[in-house]
């Protein structure tokens, strides 16, 4: 790569090159492939952006990695993803639901089985063998967790906060979450069967924000807010 060129290069000519680049990957690049096989090395990005990061947003990217995420960051995230599907995922499919890629998660706890098993949840290979075809959490699940949603006003029901589905999205990205108080697991029986809609009934579920979500999963099935049951 001629050097001149790369002090010469703009930052259209940076976005130009992270687009190509995603392009030939087929998804968002990292700062390694930029300088692997990018048209201009990471240097020329950081020099005209002040980040790797803030180029890749310039490109229309949104950076996957983050360093550093604490251990309940990556395990609410979890917990997102499989209330928002209403099972657990598999690997591949988490990835591309999550705002994380798997590598924090293989760091932090071996491997995927584990990170699920460390947020509290099933994973995904013994729900696998009792019922294949079942949702995790039921058919009804996508209603009755509109229903609550809708009950508690788009709002994280945890005393004092004020997390809204706007504000929420502001600040983390996704929508707000809605927690069984009572868990899941506590509804399936010796046989592997779920009774979904004792476990989805609108009293046992609540609206709470990314903030709060591991909080209520640790006093479970204790709850955090005064509503009259
Ligand atoms: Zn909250």
């Amino acid at each position: 790569m001629d050097p001149n060129l790369q002090l010469d290069a703009s930052r259209g000519d940076v976005v130009k090159a992270i687009r190509q680049l995603a392009e030939n990957l087929g998804r968002t690049p990292s700062s390694m492939e930029m300088d692997a096989s990018g048209e201009f090395s990471t240097a020329v990005a950081q020099r005209l952006f002040g980040s790797w990061n803030r180029a890749l947003r310039a490109a229309g990217f949104e950076p996957r990695m983050r360093r550093n995420i604490s251990e309940p960051i990556l395990l609410g995230e979890i917990d997102r993803v499989v209330e928002k599907l209403g099972y657990v995922p598999s690997s591949n499919e988490f990835e591309k639901h999550s705002r994380f890629s798997l590598g924090p998660y293989w760091r932090n706890f071996g491997n995927w089985e584990d990170s699920v098993e460390a947020a509290g949840h099933e994973p995904r290979r013994s729900i696998e063998t009792t019922k294949p075809s079942n949702l995790y959490y039921g058919p009804n699940w996508p209603r009755q967790r509109s229903r609550a949603l809708e009950r508690d006003n788009h709002c994280c029901q945890t005393p004092g906060c004020d997390f809204t589905t706007q504000s929420h999205l502001e600040r983390f990205g996704c929508d707000l979450s809605v927690h069984h108080i009572v868990p899941i697991r506590a509804y399936v029986d010796e046989e592997g069967v779920l009774d979904y809609k004792q476990a989805n009934t609108l009293d046992n579920l609540v609206t709470v924000c990314q903030s709060h979500h591991r909080l209520w999963e640790q006093i479970s099935p204790l709850r955090l807010d005064l509503r009259p049951k």
